[in-house]
C-alpha cells in the first residue's frame, strides 16, 4: 500500500477537540487505502510559551535544555493524537523524533537532518497502524534530542516522506495554499493550483508558509507537497518538480488518489497550449531593502572585492548589486542589505570607502523589493518589458532591476510597492481565471 504522510500545524491542534477533528481526517485517509504517517505540531502557540517560559528562569537558556524543553511541545501533540485515533476506532502508535529514528547533526536549535532509519516506522505501519510522529526535533549520535529551527515540523515531514518514498507530503494548515500575491494587498489574488518548488522558494510564498528547508528537500527528492487547509475540503496548492513547457494542465492531483501521471498525455492532447502557458505564477513583494550607493568609486581591480569582503566577513548578505561603466576611471557602485543590516553595513563600507578614495556614500531605508516570478519566463521575451511597462503605466520609478532564471526583481520607493504589486498582478493577468 501507497505511504502518504500528513503533516498538521499547530493552529490545527489548538484544542482537544480540533485534535479530535483531525484524528477523524487521518482515520478517514487511513481507511482509503492509504497508509498514513501524521507529523504534528506544538498545540497552538505552545512553542512560544515554552521559549518564554525559559526565559523567565534564565537569561541565556542552554541550547541543548532549550531544544528538550521545545521537544515536549510536539510529543504533547503526538501522543494526544495517537490517542484520539484510538478512540474512534484506528490504531495508532506515537513516536517520537528519537524513536522514529531521525538523526541531526548537533546544531542546536537549527539542527539538520542527517539520516532517518525508517524501520521502525515500516514495522508499525506493516502491523495496520497509523505512525505519529512528533515534528520539529531529532536526535544527536549522543542521543541528545535537537530540534531544526522555528517551523520545523515541515521539514520533519517532507524528510519522512522522502526516507518512506511516499507517494507525497501533504501539509494541512490555516490557510487554503498558496496565492498569486499577497490577498491582503490583491484581494483578487488566486489562490495557485499548482507551483515548481524554484517558485515556490523565489516567491517566499503568500498564504501558506512553509519550513524553506522543507522546500528545498522536497525539490532534492522529488517529493510532491500539496498544501492545503484543516478545516473542509477546498483543493489546495501543489508543489512539485518543474512542469517544464506543459501549460495550463488540468488539476495533477486529486484528493483521492494518485499524482496524474498526465503531463505528456495533456501536451500532446492540447499541442497549441505548450507555447501558451502563463509564465508568471506569481508577484512577491518584500519590505526589508535598503541601499547603499558609493559615488565616484576608482575603476579598477580589486576594489569590489575590497568593499564586499568585510561585509561577508561579518555575515552580512548583499543582494541586487548595480555597477555603472565606468567614466573618467570612476563609477558609482550600488546594492542592497537587509534594513536591519544597514547601519553595520554603512560603518564597514565607509572605511573601504575612505581608503579607496570614493567621493562619497549614499544610503537608503525607504525602499521596497518587487518581483514577478515564474518558470521558464526569461526564455520568452517581452516579460521584463511588459513589468517596466506596468510600473511606468502606474508612474512608479525602477531604483535598480536584477533577474535570476525564474525572476525579475525592480527596486522601488516602499511609498509605492503596494500599488506595484497591483499593477504586476494586473498586467500579468494573474487576477483573470
Ligand atoms: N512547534 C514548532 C514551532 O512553532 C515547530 C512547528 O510548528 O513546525 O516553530
Ligand atoms: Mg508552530
Amino acid at each position: 500500500m501507497p505511504i502518504v504522510v500528513q503533516k498538521y500545524g499547530g493552529s490545527s491542534l489548538a484544542a482537544a477537540e480540533m485534535i479530535r477533528a483531525v484524528a477523524r481526517r487521518i482515520a478517514a485517509s487511513a481507511s482509503g487505502g492509504v497508509q498514513v504517517v501524521a507529523v504534528v505540531s506544538a498545540m497552538g502557540d505552545t512553542t512560544d510559551e515554552l521559549i518564554d517560559l525559559a526565559h523567565e528562569v534564565s537569561d541565556k537558556p542552554a541550547p541543548r535544555e532549550l531544544d528538550l524543553l521545545l521537544s515536549s511541545g510536539e510529543i504533547v501533540s503526538c501522543t494526544l493524537m495517537a490517542m484520539a485515533l484510538r478512540s474512534i476506532g484506528t490504531d495508532a502508535i506515537a513516536l517520537t523524533g528519537l524513536q522514529a529514528g531521525i538523526r541531526t547533526d548537533t546544531l542546536y536549535g537549527r539542527a539538520r537532518i542527517h539520516s532517518i532509519d525508517a524501520q521502525r516506522i515500516r514495522t508499525e505501519l506493516s502491523a495496520g497502524k497509523v505512525v505519529v510522529v512528533a515534528g520539529f526535533q531529532g536526535i544527536t549520535d549522543e542521543l541528545d534530542v535537537t530540534t531544526l529551527g522555528r517551523g520545523g515540523s515541515d521539514t520533519s515531514a517532507v524528510a519522512l516522506a522522502a526516507a518512506l518514498d511516499a507517494r507525497r507530503c501533504e501539509v494541512y494548515t490555516d490557510v487554503e495554499g498558496i496565492y498569486t500575491a499577497d490577498p491582503r494587498i490583491v484581494p483578487d489574488a488566486r489562490k495557485l493550483e499548482e507551483i515548481t518548488y524554484h517558485e515556490m522558494l523565489e516567491l517566499a510564498a503568500y498564504g501558506a508558509k512553509m519550513h524553506p528547508r522543507s522546500i528545498e528537500l522536497a525539490s532534492v527528492y522529488g517529493v510532491p507537497v500539496y498544501v492545503a487547509s484543516t478545516f473542509g475540503d477546498k483543493p489546495g496548492t501543489l508543489i512539485h518538480g518543474d512542469s517544464g513547457s506543459f501549460p495550463n494542465r488540468a488539476p495533477v492531483f486529486r484528493s483521492s488518489g494518485d499524482l496524474i501521471n498526465g503531463e505528456a498525455e495533456m501536451a500532446e492532447k492540447n499541442p497549441e497550449n505548450m507555447e501558451n502557458r502563463v509564465k508568471v505564477t506569481g508577484v512577491a513583494h518584500d519590505r526589508n531593502v535598503s541601499r547603499i550607493t558609493l559615488r565616484g568609486v576608482p575603476d579598477r581591480p580589486g576594489v569590489a572585492a575590497a568593499l564586499f569582503e568585510p561585509l561577508s566577513n561579518v555575515g552580512i548578505s548583499v543582494d541586487t548589486i548595480v555597477q555603472n561603466t565606468g567614466a573618467n576611471k570612476a563609477t558609482d557602485l550600488s546594492f542592497t542589505v537587509a534594513r536591519g543590516d544597514l547601519q553595520e553595513a554603512l560603518e564597514r563600507v565607509r572605511s573601504v570607502a575612505d581608503s579607496v578614495g570614493a567621493a562619497e556614500v549614499l544610503s537608503d531605508d525607504s525602499l521596497s523589493k518587487i518581483s514577478i516570478v515564474g518558470v521558464g519566463m526569461l526564455d520568452a521575451p517581452g516579460y521584463a518589458s511588459r513589468m517596466f511597462r506596468a510600473l511606468a503605466e502606474a508612474r512608479i520609478n525602477i531604483e535598480m532591476i536584477t533577474t535570476s532564471e525564474i525572476r525579475i526583481t525592480c527596486i522601488v520607493a516602499e511609498a509605492q510597492v503596494e500599488e506595484a504589486v497591483v499593477a504586476l498582478h494586473s498586467a500579468f493577468g494573474l487576477d483573470a481565471v
